[in-house]
């Protein structure tokens, strides 16, 4: 190899530990070099080296820890975090047919805002670049420099490996098995990036701001074309051992029999995704319009007052609650908080839900938990993305 050749190979080596390190900085903000280490995989030295070179640029900052454990010696751990401190956030919300990029706060306020209808699952890479696009038209919206953004997140449909920080199967996103999110909007955004799965975005973004404020113990469900969920578990985000928790699109229903994407059959989102729900509706519709197809059926949200849609929507809402029903008796939550585009539906979603779990929960859980549907509507993950880079930078600035 010659000497060229070699010094590239290097410097894309140190580009990937650089990346993966300022990604979960910006994902949990102050870190020991251990805890670095552990999230990324990377060796005790390439921590050890990237951090002496991000911090000779001025790019984090290491200090003791201000409450924490206490080395051998008596003194508190180092920390590192970023040291980036520029005002606002970048939020990314990342569905099955749209992008949509904003430029705000961590506090709801959004200044700039862009997005692209796209079915995002064949192409990752031009959706990628499209998000980056649209980041960059966000900002010229919000009158702010690039370098006026200090950190990014993005919520992705599809389930990711902790370990890895790969896209995993089962997914909506078949294309993008094995690619690594916040490392591709890292590189294009030239910002840190933290990513996390739709769900729990939207978890982030209710907590914060919506349905869940003050509450430790939550279940979010976006209900969509996937089923998916974030926990909330004793006031944290619950993952899991490997960062898959929360995928209840894919537990079994007695009695249903449907393929599913994943390879089973009988999933719960075979019966509840927004497409199976729709389909539902235009027939139901159309038999109340004299067989009348409608060309479009209107906005979920409007159709609580027709009697026969409002049946399909509860009853959607009952096979959902059955799955939730165990969830309950076995987490004990406060809320359940149900966004995504079903959850536009509202009461007789909501209804139907309530119903299975009185049905099927046990009776001191089901009095304990009130089921609600998300006051952020499909713009719970869009915030979620905005609250997560917004704590970010607060650690960065603290
Ligand atoms: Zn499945």
């Amino acid at each position: 190899m010659s000497d060229l050749h070699e010094s590239a190979a290097l410097s894309a080596r140190r580009l990937r530990t650089r990346t993966a390190l300022l990604a979960v900085l910006a994902e949990y903000g102050a870190l020991s070099r251990a805890d670095l280490g552990r999230l990324t995989g990377l060796s005790r030295s390439a921590v050890s080296s990237a951090v002496a070179d991000l911090r000779a640029e001025g790019a984090v900052t290491e200090q003791p820890a201000p409450t924490g454990p206490v080395t051998g010696r008596g003194r508190p751990a180092a920390v590192v975090t970023l040291s980036r401190d520029t005002g606002l956030v970048l939020g990314l919300d990342l569905g099955h047919a749209h992008i949509t990029a904003a430029v705000g706060t961590g506090e709801g306020t959004v200044l700039g805002e862009a997005t692209a209808l796209l079915d995002i699952d064949d192409h990752p890479q031009r959706a990628l670049d499209t998000a980056a696009d649209l980041a960059v038209e966000a900002m010229r919206q919000a009158g702010c420099r690039p370098d006026a953004v200090g950190a990014a997140a993005a919520g992705i449909p599809a389930a990711m490996d902790l370990r890895t920080r790969a896209v995993r199967a089962p997914t909506i996103l078949a294309k993008w098995i094995g690619l690594d999110p916040a490392a591709e909007l890292a590189r294009r955004l030239r910002l840190p990036v933290a990513v996390a799965n739709d769900a729990e975005m939207g978890a982030r973004g209710e907590r914060a701001l919506g349905a869940g404020r003050g509450l430790n113990d939550l279940i979010y469900v976006k209900a969509s074309h996937g089923v998916g969920s974030g926990l909330v578990l004793g006031g944290q985000f619950y993952r899991g051992a490997t960062g898959l928790a929360g995928e209840i699109g894919h537990i079994q229903l007695p009695g249903a029999t449907n393929w599913c994407r994943c390879g089973n059959r009988g999933c719960l989102e075979t019966v509840v995704s927004v497409a199976e729900v729709r389909r539902r509706l235009t027939h139901v519709l159309a038999s109340a319009d004299r067989g009348n197809v409608p060309a479009e059926i209107p906005p979920l949200a409007e159709l609580g007052g027709r009697p026969a849609a409002a049946r399909v929507i509860t009853d959607a809402g009952r096979t959902l609650g059955r799955v939730l029903a165990d969830l309950v008796n076995c987490l004990n939550p406060a809320a359940i908080i149900i966004g995504g585009e079903l959850g536009q539906a509202g009461t007789p979603l909501v209804t139907g839900v309530r119903e299975s779990i009185d049905r099927y929960a046990q009776p001191a859980v089901a009095d304990a938990v009130e089921i609600t549907a998300g006051t952020l509507g499909v713009r719970a993950e869009l915030h979620g993305a905005l609250v997560t880079a917004a704590e970010a930078r607060r650690t960065v600035t603290a």
